[in-house]
């Protein structure tokens, strides 16, 4: 992860129990966002902030959300009353952000809980029951317990939009309003998106006041570790490939993103008959099977995790080596989430995307989104068609431009 030599954590004037805690972490310098982000919101501005998962976000908010409610507390340590909501699309970035909160908060005995839905609510009252500082949601479980009146904002100083483009695709706009319609007014909002289109500013603009704009690296471009390469392959031939890929012992993490859950579970069969250990996270496992699955992931019991776009939106599991983009996404911008979950934390990691005929304008959309031209890599056993001859051709024209040379082509390259 970038890091900034310049300044310290304690330069930030962050107090001692939170540097305790990043000191326990292994960090040694903020990240840019931190660094632009936790100054202003220890004062109180509201932040307006384009950055995605990985470059050290949830710090940035966490941190300095944790100083304030410790320095002011209210309500009694043994009933602490709600002074933060965060809200999250999905709830494998809620559980993160909990588990986030928990590790940075663990000198400030601040307490949390994490409410989502796919699980019986029960136990999320309880501990609701118990008192909260800080409540981390996603939206549909959030307003079911609104409506039931099991909890309360009026004490609420901190809302937190994390992932708002997110919430703007999984059609959550509407609970997101009706939420933040029933919080105090008179608050301290922070609004995270990975890209900040129109309709995600417009949205912005009725929810926090005067914001500060932190902005980390322009929207939607690419992780400068990751290696990206394109394999030219045909539709049918795309699983063999896999299949031949994976069989690299570098390979030693691979998460696997294919376009439906259908395919999902059909791919994740196709790896299992060809030996490989893998496992599946989709919209349609409930959410005992999509931890188990994470979990053994993360601990390395299988290599191989085969994903939806929705279903991974803010994975963090460290140590992905590689990306393997079974289809090329329609959004160029879920290619960029997508192989931004390798080279998490300053590692390096490899993205693969195998793209075939009908894909090619896809994939050139990508391109000109990242202003980057994705290595083709010709050697492969599955070589069959060739890419357009115009973007060859363009790509000659402008070199033999440079040259000095007219441009001639004496046959069609076939790789
Ligand atoms: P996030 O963008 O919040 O998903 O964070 C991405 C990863 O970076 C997580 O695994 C964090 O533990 C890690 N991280 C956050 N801040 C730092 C830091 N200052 N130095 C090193 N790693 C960090």
């Amino acid at each position: 992860m970038t890091s900034s030599s310049e300044s310290s954590f304690k330069d930030l004037a962050l107090i001692e129990p939170l540097l305790q805690a990043v000191r326990g972490e292994g960090y040694e310098y903020p990240t840019p966002i931190q660094e632009k982000a936790i100054p202003h919101i220890l004062v109180g501005r509201d932040i307006l902030g384009c950055a995605q998962t990985g470059t050290g976000k949830t710090a940035a908010f966490a941190l300095p959300i944790l100083q304030q409610l410790f320095k002011n507390r209210r309500g009694s340590a043994a009933r602490p009353v709600i002074r933060t909501l965060v809200l999250s699309p999905t709830r494998e970035l809620a559980a993160q952000i909990g588990e986030s909160f928990r590790v940075y908060g663990k000198h400030t005995g601040l307490k949390r809980c994490v409410i989502f839905g796919g699980v019986n609510q029960r136990q999320q009252v309880a501990a609701l029951k118990q008192g909260v500082d800080i409540v981390i949601a996603t939206p549909g479980r959030l307003l079911d317990l609104m409506r039931q009146r099991l909890l309360r904002f009026d004490a609420l100083d901190i809302l937190v939009l994390d992932e708002a483009d997110r919430m703007l695709d999984m059609g959550f706009i509407p609970d997101v309003r009706r939420i933040v319609s029933a919080l105090p007014a008179n608050r301290q909002t922070l609004f995270f998106s990975a890209t900040l289109t129109p309709d995600i500013r417009h949205l912005a603009a009725g929810i926090v006041r005067e914001p500060v704009h932190v902005d980390i690296a322009p929207s939607a471009t690419p992780v400068d570790n990751v290696k990206q390469f394109v394999y030219y392959v045909e539709k049918k031939d795309k699983r063999e490939l896999l299949v031949h890929l994976l069989k690299d012992p570098s390979v030693s993490r691979a998460l696997v993103f294919t376009r439906t859950k259908h395919l999902a579970d059909r791919d994740t069969l196709y790896l299992t008959h060809a030996g490989l250990r893998v496992m599946a996270i989709h919209g349609n496992k409930s959410q005992s099977a999509r931890q188990k699955a994470l979990k053994s992931f993360r601990d390395g019991n299988v290599r191989v995790l085969v994903a939806t776009d929705i279903a991974a939106r803010g994975l963090d599991v460290d140590g992905i080596s590689h990306v393997f983009n079974l289809d090329i996404p329609a959004e160029p911008e879920v290619y960029v989430h997508r192989i931004g979950r390798t080279a998490r934390a300053g590692a390096e990691g490899i993205a693969l995307s195998f793209c075939g005929c009908e894909e090619r304008s896809m994939l050139s959309n990508i391109q000109k989104l990242i202003r980057v031209k994705i290595q083709v890599e010709r050697e492969h056993p599955f070589v069959s068609w060739v890419p357009e001859p115009k973007a060859e051709e363009n790509r000659t024209k402008v070199q033999s431009r440079r040259h000095g040379r007219p441009f001639r082509r004496s046959r069609r390259r076939r790789y």
